[in-house]
């Protein structure tokens, strides 16, 4: 190691220190959160941050309570600073008090977030009584589970909203958290797709970044499997419904007759396909950009324009009956009162 003078090994010497650990449980100092003039410290998962009470106390009523009030875990000092036990994930309490210290705004606007960050926001604030924060939170997470059938089409053609991305597999740590929060709007969609997860995935839950693993409860599974053979019957007849159409379809052109008889021969065969509970696809934009698309395209656009109010109607449908067919009271949005 190389030499240095007194003032400089000791000033080295101090800041090591604080870089190390601070209590006997080897706990490490956060490297974002810890502000010298903190006056309290918080230790969740081994990572101890050293941060306001006023702050945190004008955010939070569960912190001013516990700040209020001598506490048996307050006897523990750091620096001269109170340290509180959290049971928290670090990385949880992190982004909780970047909302908090750093800027509020950026949560509420501007940054498109990963769900991850949105779901630990939400649940802590939730858990330490800072509603502004929760609600904003949530708010971003409607963008995507949304019960309007036009905004949640939008973010999922995108796989995500302007203020929040997403994968399917959030979708679980989504319904968990509606039912912590109470917010039954985001139910229908969030547990329509978890119904499209693989049975395995639905059963066993996803492993988390921190460890843990986001599980849906017994009886959300058993929703999400009762379902699925609903969704996977609802989608047959979506196919048949909008590929054999009657007597409306009043078009002379040949052309027509002759590429609707293909289109309904490539898509009523369910080759393969029979468990496909995605009754909630868009199927004018898929047919536009498949392999069928030449058929589709050799329609008049009259019979164009047919097929797309039958495929929006039956779609409307089926996301006015999704409460029902999850067994939920919920009510979701009427999508053919809000059509331009
Ligand atoms: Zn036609």
């Amino acid at each position: 190691m190389e030499e240095s003078s007194s003032s400089e090994t000791r000033k080295r010497t101090r800041t090591e220190s604080e870089a190390g650990p601070i209590g006997e449980a080897g706990t490490k100092r956060d490297e974002e959160f810890w502000f010298k003039d903190g006056n309290v410290v918080l230790q969740a998962g081994g990572v101890a941050f050293r941060v306001y009470q006023g702050s945190l106390s004008l955010n939070s009523e569960v912190f001013a309570g516990l700040f209020s009030v001598p506490q048996p875990t307050l006897t523990d000092t750091f620096d001269g600073c109170p340290v509180i036990e959290l049971a928290d994930h670090p990385d949880d309490l992190r982004h909780l008090l970047r909302a908090v210290f750093v800027d509020q705004t950026f949560y509420r606007h501007n940054a498109q977030l990963p769900f991850v960050v949105v779901a630990s926001v939400v649940r802590l604030a939730h858990k330490y009584g800072m509603e502004h924060l929760r609600d904003d939170a949530l708010e971003r997470m409607k963008s995507c589970f949304s019960d309007d059938l036009h905004v949640w089409a939008k973010a999922e053609a995108s796989e995500g909203s302007a203020l929040m991305t997403y994968d399917y597999t959030d979708a679980i740590a989504a319904v968990n958290i509606a039912r912590l929060t109470e917010t039954q709007s985001m139910l229908p969609y969030a547990l329509y797709t978890c119904c499209q997860l693989d049975t395995e995935v639905i059963l066993n839950g996803v492993p988390q970044k921190n460890g843990t693993t986001e599980r849906l409860t017994q009886e959300d599974i058993l929703r999400c499997l009762n379902a699925r053979s609903t969704l996977v019957h609802d989608n047959i007849i979506f196919a048949y419904l909008l590929f054999t159409p009657t007597l409306p379809l009043a078009c002379a052109d040949q052309v027509c007759h002759a590429s609707l008889q293909c289109l309904a021969q490539a898509n009523l065969t369910f080759e393969g396909e029979l468990e496909d509970p995605t009754c909630l696809a868009d199927w004018i934009t898929w047919l536009a950009h498949n392999e069928q698309t030449r058929s589709y395209n050799n329609l008049c656009l009259n019979c164009q324009a047919y097929m797309q109010l039958k495929a929006r109607e039956l779609r409307s449908d089926i996301w006015l009956r999704l409460p029902h067919i999850l067994n939920l009271d919920v009510r979701v949005r009427d999508p053919s009162a809000e059509d331009p």
